[in-house]
C-alpha cells in the first residue's frame, strides 16, 4: 500500500489548512459544508467555468480563496444523489482517495441526500480499496511513501451528520477492505516467493484473529486417500499443503457454510504444458485460494455471527521427471478413479479432493468453490463476470443477488445429464477433460460428480481474479474478487 488512510468520522471540524472535499449532487445548489470552507463564490465561478455539472465521479479543484481555512477544496460530483447504490458510494470514496495527494490531512463532507450512515462507512470501504497498490518488490519508491517505503499516512476525517453510526459500521468496512487486501496479496506475490508451504503460513497467520487453522501435509494426504490432488503435486519439488480454517461465531449447533478455494500457486500446465506468451500470469491460478482466506479473514475480523469453514487445497503444477502423465489414471479421495487426459486440466482435480474432505467432514448447510478453473470462462464473459453454476435454485439466487450488490457479478451456466456425460471415460469412471467445447461446463461436471446431494456452488473467476479491469475500487492486478461476495452473501443470508 503506497497510501494508508487513518480513517476517522466526525459531526463537524475545524479546518485548519490541508484539503476540503465536498460532495455535490445534480439538484442541489452548493456542496454541503460549503458554508465551513467559505467557497461560495469562488465555487460557481469555478463551476461556471469549468463546466461543472455535478455528474457522478466528475470533479472540480479549486485553489482556496484567501483567508479560507483549508488550502485546496476538490468538488466531486455524485449524480443524483438519491439514487446512488451500495456500490456508487465505494466508487465515490475510491474516487476521492485518488484525489488526494501530497497532503497529510483531509476532510471529507459527505452530506448530500440519502448519505446514510450507511453510505459513509461504503465510501470509507471504497477509500481503503482504492488505496491499494503492491510495490513490495520496486526499489524506487514513489512521492507518497518516505525513504524506507513506509506508506505515508494520510489522516482522513469524514464530516457527516451520521458520523456516530457510521463509525459503528466502519469497523466491518475495515474488516471487509483487509480481507480484500490480503487476497489481492496472495494474488500478486511472485511464485517463488509464495509456494505451498508459504501460502499455509500466512494461512496459519489468521489464528490471530480467532480461526483455528489445521494444516495437512502430504503423509496426512496420503492417508486420507487423496490420489487426485497429489497426483498433481508429484511434478513439484515444493511439497502440497491442505489447509483447514475454521471461524466459529455462530451457535454451536448451527451447521457450517464452507469454503473450497484452489490455490496452485504456479500452473505450468504440467506435461500438458502452456505456451510461453502469458505463463507468468499463473501465479494468480491460487486466486480461488486467495479469496478463501480473505474472506475468512473478513468474517472474523468483523466477528461474523457464522459459523464458516474455508478449505484451500495448495499445489504447484510442474514437468519434471516425477510428474503425471496424460494417461495416468489416479484415484480420489471418494474412491472414483479420474484418467488424465490433460495435465493442464488440474485445478478440478485439486478441488475434487478438498471438496470431498469438506462434505464428508463437515456436512456443510452448502459448499461453494473458487477457482481460477478454465480459460473457456474468459471467451464466454470476458472480466466482467464470474461463471456460476450450482445444484441448487436457492444458492445460486443468493449469490446473483449478492454479486448485484457487490458489483462482483456472476453469470448462470448450465449443467446437465448430456454434459457430464462428455466425461465419462473409456478407461475409468470419469477423464479430467470433455474437450474444447462447452469446457468450463464440463469442467462443472466434473467438480458436481464430487458434492453428492449437498448444496453446491462453483464460481469460475479465471476472468475476474486477476487481470481483471481496473477501476474507482481496484487498480492491482489481482482484485481480490470473491471476498466482498461472499461477505455479502453470508451477512443477508447466513447470519444468526
Ligand atoms: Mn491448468
Ligand atoms: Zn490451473
Amino acid at each position: 500500500m503506497s497510501v494508508k488512510f487513518e480513517i476517522s468520522f466526525a459531526k463537524s471540524v475545524r479546518l485548519n489548512g490541508g484539503l476540503a472535499i465536498l460532495l455535490k449532487d445534480t439538484d442541489s445548489e452548493l456542496p454541503a459544508g460549503a458554508e465551513s470552507a467559505d467557497p461560495a463564490n469562488v465555487f460557481a465561478k469555478a463551476a461556471r467555468i469549468a463546466r461543472f455539472t455535478a455528474k457522478g465521479l466528475s470533479s472540480l479543484d479549486i485553489v482556496a480563496p484567501e483567508g479560507a481555512p483549508v488550502d485546496r477544496i476538490i468538488v466531486i460530483g455524485t449524480g443524483k444523489a438519491k439514487e446512488l447504490s451500495a456500490h456508487d458510494w465505494l466508487k465515490l470514496g475510491g474516487g476521492a482517495a485518488a484525489k488526494i495527494r501530497n497532503v497529510d490531512k483531509a476532510a471529507i463532507f459527505i452530506d448530500v441526500p440519502g448519505a446514510e450512515a450507511k453510505a459513509a462507512a461504503d465510501f470509507a470501504l471504497g477509500m481503503l480499496l482504492r488505496a491499494y497498490s503492491f510495490d513490495t518488490y520496486k526499489t524506487k519508491k514513489n512521492d507518497d511513501e518516505d525513504k524506507n517505503g513506509t506508506p505515508k499516512s494520510v489522516k482522513v476525517t469524514i464530516v457527516t451528520s451520521n458520523a456516530v453510526a457510521a463509525k459503528k459500521l466502519f469497523a466491518a468496512s475495515e474488516a471487509i477492505a483487509d480481507g480484500v487486501i490480503l487476497a489481492r496479496d496472495l494474488v500478486n506475490e511472485p511464485p517463488n516467493v509464495l509456494g505451498p508451504v508459504e501460502f499455509a503460513a500466512k494461512a496459519k497467520g489468521l489464528e490471530k484473529l480467532g480461526v483455528e487453522v489445521e494444516i495437512l501435509t502430504e503423509r496426512e494426504m496420503r492417508r486420507l486417500g487423496m490420489g487426485a490432488l497429489l497426483g498433481v503435486a508429484q511434478g513439484s519439488v515444493r511439497p502440497p499443503r491442505l489447509v483447514i480454517m475454521q471461524w466459529k461465531g455462530g451457535k454451536p449447533k448451527d451447521k457450517p457454510v464452507a469454503f473450497i478455494g484452489k490455490g496452485v500457486v504456479f500452473d505450468t500446465g504440467g506435461i500438458s504444458i502452456k505456451p510461453a506468451a502469458g505463463m507468468e500470469d499463473m501465479k494468480g491460478d491460487m486466486g480461488g485460494a486467495a479469496a478463501v482466506t480473505g474472506l475468512m479473514h473478513a468474517l472474523a475480523a468483523r466477528e461474523a455471527k457464522v459459523n464458516a469453514i474455508g478449505v484451500i487445497g495448495l499445489v504447484e503444477n510442474m514437468p519434471d521427471g516425477n510428474a503425471q502423465r496424460p494417461g495416468d489414471i489416479v484415484t480420489s479421495m471418494s474412491g472414483q478413479t479420474i484418467e488424465v487426459i490433460n495435465t493442464d486440466a488440474e485445478g478440478r482435480l485439486v478441488l475434487c479432493d478438498a471438496l470431498w474432505y469438506t462434505n464428508d467432514r463437515f456436512k456443510p448447510q452448502f459448499m461453494i468453490n473458487l477457482a481460477t478453473l478454465t480459460g473457456a470462462i474468459l471467451v464466454a464473459l470476458g472480466n466482467l463476470h464470474a461463471g456460476l453454476f450450482s445444484n441448487d435454485e436457492k444458492l445460486a439466487n443468493e449469490l446473483t443477488a449478492a454479486g448485484l450488490a457487490t458489483n462482483e457479478r456472476l453469470w448462470r451456466l448450465p449443467l446437465g445429464k448430456d454434459y457430464d456425460k462428455m466425461i465419462d471415460s473409456k478407461f475409468a469412471d470419469m477423464k479430467n477433460t470433455g474437450g474444447r467445447h462447452a469446457g468450463s461446463i464440463t469442467a462443472a461436471q466434473f467438480l458436481k460428480r464430487f458434492v453428492q446431494e449437498t448444496p453446491w456452488a462453483h464460481l469460475d473467476i479465471a476472468g475476474t481474479a486477476m487481470g481483471s479491469i481496473q477501476d474507482e475500487i481496484n487498480q492491482s492486478w489481482g482484485s481480490g474478487f470473491g471476498v466482498r461476495l461472499l461477505d455479502e452473501l453470508v451477512r443477508q443470508n447466513y447470519e444468526s
